[in-house]
């Protein structure tokens, strides 16, 4: 029985290992992958504090190094599912069950798909959801960026250092993204912008070749030719395996404290209702969700 079970080994969750060791808690984090968290796809990160510019592989490095010099157990594996008993919860991985006193969800989320025909047959072949992973894949070509917020304009903005044209193509007539952003975009001689208009449908043999587009407005279908189509609808939080109250699309709700709607369950990071999705506040998360588990925990072992 471990005193605090973490899942998830991205920024949130190693931040509340960290934490957890140095109170004195017999802490496991579980995590699928070797190097987590979405931040270790990022080419480069230059607003994490105290690193003026690092790759996003290297610093989750550093958090796994750190991680595991403060004495934290990292085990690999994937969570199917929770179950809350009370006093104690159990966590459902490819390597059984374990039990814990307290629980922190630190799982993150992922891109959203489109949903269209071609994106799952095409992922790789000129399909993707990351411009640091696969922009270089493009250099001199031609690509469409889908989505109108600040994970579309920051990539297109990318992507347009290394492509040679990039067409946003946004389904209303103005953008989501920060003005910041929009800004910097509109100024970009080689970004276009493709209003009212949605992806029906991506197509090509072994590679991208074209894209089905709709205008909203009229109605009138078209067909582009393209290289590469870089999708950014939006994230979806990877909290399935956990049954505690979250908002329409799987966020976790939160108070103040991380605390879940249910007792000694908490959140942290990415999974949960925020509305800033940053490492910074990922690591912030995992401090707080790290010491109310221990408040949590101390009270539940005076009791007994
Ligand atoms: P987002 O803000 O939810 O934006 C998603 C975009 O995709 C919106 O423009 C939305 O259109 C569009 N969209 C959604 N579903 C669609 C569909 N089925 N078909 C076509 N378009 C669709 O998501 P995000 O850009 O990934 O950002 C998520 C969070 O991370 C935000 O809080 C953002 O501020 C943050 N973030 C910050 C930075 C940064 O600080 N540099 C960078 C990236 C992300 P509508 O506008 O019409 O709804």
């Amino acid at each position: 029985m471990y005193d605090l079970i973490i899942i998830g080994g991205g920024p949130a969750g190693l931040t509340a290992a960290i934490y957890a060791v140095r109170y004195g808690l017999d802490t496991v984090v579980l995590e699928k992958n070797v190097v987590s968290g979405q931040i270790a796809t990022a080419q480069r990160v230059e607003n994490y504090p105290g690193f003026p510019s690092i790759s996003g592989m290297e610093l989750m490095q550093n958090f796994k190094v750190h991680a595991e010099q403060a004495g934290v157990i990292i085990q690999n594996t994937n969570v199917s599912s929770v179950r809350d008993e009370g006093g104690k919860k159990v966590v459902i991985s490819d390597d059984g069950e374990l039990e814990g006193l307290a629980l922190i969800v630190a799982t993150g989320a992922n891109p959203k798909r489109l949903g269209v025909a071609g994106e799952s047959e095409l992922l790789t072949k000129g399909v993707s959801y990351c411009a640091t992973c696969d922009g270089p894949f493009f250099a001199g070509q031609e690509v469409i960026v889908v989505g109108g917020g600040d994970s579309a304009i920051t990539d297109a903005l990318i992507l347009a250092d290394i492509a040679d044209k990039v067409y946003v193509i946004h389904r209303r007539d103005e953008l989501r993204a920060c003005s910041l952003l929009q800004k910097r975009a509109f100024g970009k001689e080689n970004i276009s912008f493709i209003w009212d208009t949605a992806v029906q449908e991506i197509k090509g043999r072994d590679l991208v070749e074209k894209v089905v587009l709709k205008n909203l407005k009229t109605d009138d279908i078209t067909e582009m030719k393209i290289d590469g189509v870089f999708i950014y609808v939006g994230i979806d939080p990877n909290t399935s395996m956990v049954d505690v109250d979250k908002t329409d699309v799987g966020f976790i709700r939160t108070d103040e404290r991380l605390k879940s709607s249910v007792d000694g369950i908490f959140a942290a990071g990415d999974c949960r209702r925020t509305s800033v999705w940053q490492v910074v506040t990922a690591v912030s998360d995992g401090a707080v969700a790290a010491i109310s588990a221990h408040e949590y925990i101390t009270s539940l072992k005076s009791d007994n």
